[in-house]
Formats: structure tokens, sequence, C-alpha cells
């Protein structure tokens, strides 16, 4: 079968090329769909992926070939390539970015019995062009040195005059913070959320810099008392080798917003995936992606990546299971991205830098 050549080098997951000509041999001895081979662009780094296509690719005798880049860039790439694309799926965070590519014509809708089982529907594309493969909370983190437990309740309350010149929080550019108030949106309506905007600018404790990280390190150094990050950030210098990392999670302690009873609970995101408009492999594709859904990937990526698994009955990353069970906003993913173009504005007009 000739397929399109990929231009930049691939880093291939493969079994020795007798084994691969065995698995082609197979393939066509039975007419079967399988054409031994799936292509995954990947905006997740290698190391939060490859080892996971490494089992896949063993376990079913399939040719993965990997592309990893940032996720703008490898949309920029799939739109350029069009149906001449030889990427199958398209894998990226937050489902912000996840309906930008659908929005671009690059995915195609697919759904599978195992999938639409085990993958919470506020967890996937209302249409079935994406699906969550693991899961993160973007929360609030305090320095209860400074802070009480007591006197935090929710992101609404972080607009309150009490908590001015005390948050930390990262840029209105950045796509997390934009589905957050997509979120916010959805629950509050557009004017509240930009009065509540305002409210947490003028509650900043200084210009927005930084990551994620930065944030946390921030609280932990006095720079502010109160940070807002996606947990796996924060999982992650708990279980880092570095002492002053561990010395961060120390000194922070993780608030879980809106759980109240009558509270939509804390907001979520995911990194997700889906199945490429151009696909040529969709049935590798599909048994992919639900191999990247099975009990013992969703272990892996708590473990390895601090990250809450999509798929329920699956324990939490180890760092952060002392934080307990949280509740959920269940409000369907597919809304971040409906929302964004709105929340980017509103954002802007708040004053969020
Ligand atoms: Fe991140």
């Amino acid at each position: 079968m000739k397929r399109p050549s990929l231009k930049m080098p691939l880093h291939s997951f493969n079994k020795s090329a007798s084994a691969l000509a065995v698995s082609l041999l197979t393939v066509s001895s039975f007419s079967a769909h399988a054409s031994g081979e799936v292509n995954v662009y990947s905006a997740r780094s290698e190391a939060l992926i490859a080892p996971l296509l490494d089992i896949y690719s063993k376990e079913n005798n399939v040719k993965v070939n990997l592309i990893t880049g940032s996720a703008d860039a490898l949309l920029s790439r799939l739109q350029s390539e069009g149906s001449a694309s030889p990427a199958d799926v398209f894998i990226t965070v937050d489902a912000g970015r996840l309906y930008r590519a659908k929005e671009a014509g690059v995915l195609q809708p697919f759904e599978t019995k195992h999938l639409d089982k085990v993958v919470p529907d506020h967890l996937h594309d209302r249409d079935g062009y994406w699906y969550g493969l693991s899961q993160r909370a973007r929360v609030i983190y305090y320095n209860p040195e400074k802070v009480s437990a007591d006197d935090l309740s929710t992101y609404e309350d972080l607009a309150d005059p009490k908590w001015k010149g005390q948050i930390c929080i990262r840029s209105s550019s950045n796509i997390y913070n934009q589905s957050l108030v997509a979120s916010m949106i959805d629950a509050n309506g557009e004017a509240e959320t930009l009065e509540w905007m305002k409210g947490l600018v003028a509650n900043f404790a200084r210009p927005p810099a930084g990551g994620d990280t930065d944030q946390l390190k921030a609280a932990a150094a006095g720079v502010c008392d109160i940070a807002v990050a996606n947990t796996y950030y924060f999982g992650r210098l708990g279980s880092s080798d570095k002492a002053e990392d561990r010395a961060v999670f120390e000194k922070l302690n993780l608030f879980w917003p809106n759980q109240a009873a009558d509270k939509r609970g804390a907001h979520v995101n995911v990194s997700g995936i889906g199945i490429t408009a151009s696909s040529k492999n969709t049935d590798n594709a599909k048994q992919l992606i639900e191999f990247l859904t099975n009990t013992q990937s969703q272990e892996w990526y708590a473990h390895v990546n601090n990250e809450y698994p999509v798929v329920e009955g699956i324990a939490p990353p180890k760092s952060l299971a002392k934080f307990g069970d949280f509740k959920s906003d269940d409000v369907s993913l597919s809304v971040l991205g409906e929302n964004n173009r709105q929340a980017v504005k509103l954002m802007d007009q708040a004053g969020w830098k």
C-alpha cells in the first residue's frame, strides 16, 4: 500500500522487520481491516506518550509512528496537509484546543462501545470528535500559615476584596485559564463572569507571569498567599526528586473549590485524542484509543504524570491521594471550546493581562 511520506523524522515503535512482515502477511491473508500501522501526532511530550505507544505496539503487533510538536504547530500541520495527512490520531491537552481541531475540520467523529462505556459523557466531545484520556482539575492552593481554609470556598469568592493583593495566576493567553473562564460563563453568565474577573484581577499579587508551577512557587515564597494551578503541577512538585520542589509542595495546601452540595464542583479539563479526518488506519486508531483508556494505561497516566484517570474506579495519583476525592463540575467539556472566544474577549475587557 502506497502511503504519503512523512516529512519529519519519526520515532518508530516497531518490532523487528521480520515480525512486521509476518504481521502484514497475516493481515493480508485474512483480508483484515488493519494495515498494521497507526500514525500519531502528539502535542504531549514523548515522555508522556511513547512508553504507552510502545506497549500498544508490542501487544497488538501494530507499528506506531509518533510525531510530537507544539499543539498549535501540529494543528497547522494537519490543516496544511489536509486529506494527504498521514496522521491517524491527534493528541493534545485542553478541551479548548481539541475544540479548535474539531472546528478546523481535521477530526472525524467516531464511537466505540468501550469508549461509550468507560469515558463519562462530559469528558468527551458531544458529537464524538474527541475523547478525554486523562483528567486534571484547576484548583486553589494556599499557604496555611497565611490563609485559613475556612475562608476559602469557591472560584467566585476569589473576587472578594478580602483577597486583595494575595492571588497568583498566570496570564489570560493561557488556554487553561480561558477554559476555566469558559466554564464560569456557562455557570454564571457573561455579565457576572466579567464582574468576577474584574474583582479577581484587582486581587492579583502581581501582573501574571510564568506558568502554573511558577504560581505555586510564588505562593510558597510569600509573593502571594493563594495560587491557581492544574493539579498535576502540584503533584509533580510533591513527587519531585528535588528537595526545593518538595518544599513548595509541603508549604502549600490544596483546596477543592465549589464543593458544597449546591455548588457545581471543581473545574476539570482533559488531555484528549481524536481520529483525524484524513485517517487511513481508522480501525487501528480506534484500537489504540481503546488501549489508552484501558485500566493499565489509565493507571500509568496517574502514576507518571500525576493526572486523574478519566475512567472511574481507578486510583488517583499517589502524590495527590492525601487530598482525597473531590466533586468535579460535570459540564460538557465541549462547552469550554464553544465559550472560548467569549472568554478571551471578557478576559481582555476585565484587564487580565
Ligand atoms: Fe500543562
